[in-house]
């Protein structure tokens, strides 16, 4: 029976979530200690523990079927291939930074100017749009310490929080790059059968992730003002209780909406609200 290939980060910031996703999709596998192959139990895959710069031409070559991968790796390697699906996670900007004191507030104001930088292929696209001429230093890691140190003017590099940057002493100004993990495969129209259930599975598990499921009892009469707050994933369900004119109301919702939601729903007479996890939904 044919096997696929799914090209995961080995250790570092995408690697655990990447775990968990396939493991909330069902599949057994060992987690990485020293084989950098793994294979799935209950499904024909076989999962590559790989350097996250190396997973784009993995894919394109197709050494491996998928790849998660952050979407700035893919940009940075300028490889060909196909993003199935975004995942939610690793979500980082790619901001260009100066030191505090600086007072650069305009882009235009870099010209001439060198900026450090791990990510010289999508500096330079940047500059390039926005018409500038800079110096880029290509530098591989630890690029926020290049100011203090007079190595460059400013640096261009991944943010998530900002921490780093300012006990560094810099401020970011302007944002070139926003990036998550996707789920990539290779650039073909064709496809196969097993990346098709895969990438179905990983959709009902993102799209449960989000999502909540309540139970509410209400009177009859409440039932319209109620429903009106309820949406479903079609509509909700309703089912009668014993007690006679009373009636359990069944329903999905947004995790960003559940205060607000809560609170309507109990101003509008809902009782006994029960809110339960969602694993997976599949439409
Ligand atoms: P590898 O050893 O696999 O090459 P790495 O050191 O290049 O790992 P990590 O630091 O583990 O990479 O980050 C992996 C990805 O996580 C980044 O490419 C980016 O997409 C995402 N990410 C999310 N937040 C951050 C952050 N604060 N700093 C760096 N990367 C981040
Ligand atoms: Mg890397």
């Amino acid at each position: 029976m044919k096997t696929i290939k799914i090209a995961i980060q080995k250790s570092g910031r995408l690697n655990e979530k990447s775990v968990e996703l396939l493991k909330n999709c069902g599949l057994n596998f060992e987690n990485y200690k020293s084989s950098l192959i793994s294979k799935v139990t209950n499904f024909p895959l076989e999962i590559l523990f790989l350097r996250d710069d190396d997973i784009p031409e993995y894919v394109q070559d197709g050494i491996a079927d998928l790849g998660i991968v952050g979407e700035n790796v893919i940009a940075e390697t300028k490889v060909s291939t196909h993003t199935l699906q975004k995942l939610g996670f690793g979500k980082c900007t790619l901001k260009i930074a100066v030191k505090k004191d600086e007072l650069i507030s305009d882009i235009a104001e870099l010209e001439n100017k060198t900026i450090a930088t791990s990510y010289p292929i999508i500096l330079q696209d940047y500059l390039d749009k926005n018409n500038i001429k800079a110096n880029i230093r290509t530098i591989s890691g630890s690029v926020e310490i290049g100011p203090g140190l007079g190595l460059s003017d400013a640096i261009c590099d991944i943010v998530s929080t900002g921490a780093t940057l300012k006990s560094n002493g810099l401020v970011p100004f302007a944002d070139v790059l926003s990036s998550e993990a996707v789920l990539i495969t290779k650039n073909t129209n064709e496809s196969s059968h097993l990346i098709e259930e895969l990438l179905q599975r990983i959709q009902s598990v993102l799209r449960a992730k989000n999502t909540k499921y309540v139970v509410l009892n209400t009177h009859q009469g409440n039932l319209e003002k109620i429903v009106d707050l309820l949406p479903g994933v079609k509509s909700p369900t309703i089912v009668p209780l014993h007690e006679p004119g009373w009636l359990a109301v069944h329903s999905v919702i947004q995790e960003s909406d559940f205060w607000p939601k809560i609170n309507s729903l109990r101003k509008a007479g809902a009782e006994g609200i029960v809110v339960m996890p969602i694993e997976k939904i599949i439409l």
